[in-house]
């Protein structure tokens, strides 16, 4: 049976085209409930400074799910020196593992724009996983010892109409053994003024088919599983 890991970037709204929080503020308490009704485990990938300004709902989202590294300030990892990529790294792990308690195994770069320098950063620190990987964009190649997980659809498509997703995901669960859904908690807040695929269907609808979605997937038998739990499953294998 085919697993699926769905994944939430926990950012400001939009970025960088906005710098409002309302996903946080608004959107995740609804995601949060969302996943709570599904009974479903989740992998969010927190910027520091989305921890740093919110540190009790991000404390609340490791009681239940995983918490992991999304950067500093959803700052272009592929434009920065080398140097400056280790600081924000280091200083958004320091920011989780004290909001949370544990140090997060996980990054996904803002953009899913990583280098291999980023790569070597995450296994030096001692990250076991990486998501800055996405089936549709182009990216370094793998890291020896750290665990890729790409994603496999971009977070817009979880906002289509049921006729369009379900015969999609129908396909990919026929066909992998592992689909990684990608989604903001800015996507359920109505947003305007930026790209129009960043745009439509935020919101209200935003919600209701995100519901339709995980609800399909659920009365399909699907096991939902944490990147975590991905990785480390994919380490004991490579190890044995
Ligand atoms: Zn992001």
């Amino acid at each position: 049976m085919p697993r699926v890991a769905f994944t939430v970037d926990v950012e400001q709204d939009a970025p960088p085209f906005l710098q409002t929080w309302q996903g946080i503020e608004k959107g995740l308490p609804a995601m949060l409930e969302l996943l709570a009704k599904h009974d479903v485990p989740a992998t969010f990938f927190v910027t520091g400074l989305a921890a740093e300004k919110f540190p009790g709902i991000v404390a609340e989202i490791s009681q239940r799910h995983e918490v992991a590294c999304h950067g500093y300030e959803h700052e272009r990892f592929d434009i920065l020196a080398v140097e400056e990529q280790r600081k924000r790294i280091e200083k958004a792990t320091e920011i989780l593992q004290k909001v949370t308690g544990e140090s997060p195994l996980g990054f996904r770069a803002p953009n899913f724009k990583a280098t291999r320098q980023t790569l070597a950063i995450l296994k030096q620190i001692g990250y076991i996983y990486d998501a800055s990987k996405a089936s549709y964009k182009c990216s370094p190649g793998n890291y020896p010892g750290l665990v890729e997980i790409p994603n496999t659809l971009p977070s817009s498509f979880l906002r289509l109409p049921t006729w369009l997703s379900f015969p999609v995901l129908s396909f990919c669960l026929r066909f992998l053994p592992l689909i990684v859904l990608d989604y903001h908690p800015w996507e359920l807040i109505k947003i305007s003024n930026v790209r129009l695929d960043l745009r439509f269907a935020t919101g209200f609808q935003a919600l209701s088919r995100l519901d339709k979605v995980i609800g399909y997937l659920t009365t399909h038998g699907i096991e939902f599983v944490t990147m975590e739990k991905v990785a480390s499953h994919k380490l004991a294998r490579s190890t044995s």
